[in-house]
């Protein structure tokens, strides 16, 4: 059966085929094929990039709910990308050969969260389910975009993997940190069982080229206020940390751990913390602007106090760390923002 509702540049059936130069005889292998869904969104698009370019067939999924085609439009007249527009929390068909897959789909900022609870639980279960079924009957290797949001609110700082969280089910943000809890659960439970390849990636707070500037973030909120003019919002007195890593880095560090033997989660993340408030200064500083003025509005429910990744399992084993320094990768950023402001 074929659920999906639309295929763009659809390839079916057919394979690219990727050149071996020998010393002998031209050898012509078929691309490797790999299914990313959440293709159209923030990360998803700049993975599809990574992965077109790195030379794999790559086959984009999205049912653009939070995404945009905006993002990866540049993609379609390559012959090895296509696209499936499908939620996966129906039923995923993808023919031909699969040799890996990667679940970025789930709408991920808390303002969009709090208004698809549903959907958010959905593809963090049935779409997690639904992938992982996919990857067994394929014999691909999968790997989950967890997240930092599992720690919750967290009493150990730094977070290390072995940390269990702090997290309130019922809460606002629980309807995005159960389902991933749940996510990383029954990966596990398919790596344990059905011996699955399984990779987990718990990802901390990324930004970079292609977020959405209404996303409701600190950072894009931040940056398009600062290019308006318009008062900055920080929620609470801004003591509140975060610790942000640049896009580039972070798909580095995806990349090392999909082709890695190590099946447990990894974070991945810059461990430079910084207060909200000092955050706004920066992007204040940076944008030139001295008309806007720090606001500082109520704290939402259950916002997590701090968070930094400790990220000595991806030293160890991925040889990964961030390259990009934020004073930098804002310098990239702003230039994004400018062209879409
Ligand atoms: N935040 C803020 N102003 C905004 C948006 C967010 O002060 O306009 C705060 C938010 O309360 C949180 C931090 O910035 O403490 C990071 O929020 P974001 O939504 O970017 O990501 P989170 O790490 O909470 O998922």
């Amino acid at each position: 059966m074929i659920s999906f509702s639309e295929c763009y540049n659809h390839a079916c059936g057919h394979f690219l085929f990727r050149q071996i130069i020998t010393f002998g005889p031209l050898i012509k292998l078929p691309l490797k094929r790999i299914l990313i869904t959440g293709a159209a969104g923030f990360l998803g698009s700049h993975l599809c990039d990574r992965f077109v370019a790195e030379g794999f067939h790559v086959i984009g999924m999205d049912n653009l709910i939070t995404g945009s085609l905006v993002n990866i439009e540049h993609l379609f007249k390559l012959e090895n990308f296509e696209f499936y527009h499908h939620d996966v929390s129906k039923f995923v068909h993808v023919p031909g050969k699969l040799e890996y897959i990667l679940h970025f789909a789930s709408p991920a900022s808390p303002i969009d969260y709090l208004k698809m609870p549903i959907q958010t639980l959905k593809v963090g279960s049935l779409g997690t389910h639904n992938l992982l079924g996919l990857a067994r009957a394929k014999g691909s290797r999968i790997l989950i975009a967890s997240t930092s949001e599992v720690y919750g609110d967290p009493l150990i700082h730094p977070q290390h993997e072995e940390y269990w969280g702090n997290v309130n089910p019922v809460g606002p943000r629980g309807v995005y940190d159960e389902a991933k809890r749940f996510q990383e659960a029954i990966t596990m439970a398919y790596h344990n069982t059905h011996k699955v390849e399984t990779r987990i990636v718990r990802i901390f707070n990324t930004y970079g080229p292609r977020m959405r500037v209404k996303d409701g973030r600190a950072l894009p909120a931040f940056m398009s206020q600062a290019l308006r003019g318009e008062p900055i919002t920080v929620f609470g007195d801004g003591s509140q940390t975060r610790s942000f890593c640049y896009v580039d880095d972070l798909i580095e560090g995806i990349f090392r751990l999909l082709h890695a033997d190590y099946h447990l989660p990894m974070n991945i993340g810059n461990p430079s913390e910084i207060t909200i408030k000092e955050l706004a200064e920066e992007i204040l500083a940076l944008v030139g602007n001295t008309q806007s003025t720090l606001t500082f509005q109520s704290l939402p429910l259950d916002d997590p106090k701090v968070r930094q990744p400790d990220i000595s399992r991806a030293i160890d084993i991925l040889e990964w760390s961030p390259q990009i320094s934020r004073t930098e990768g804002l310098k990239r950023t702003l230039e994004y923002f400018k062209s879409v402001v």
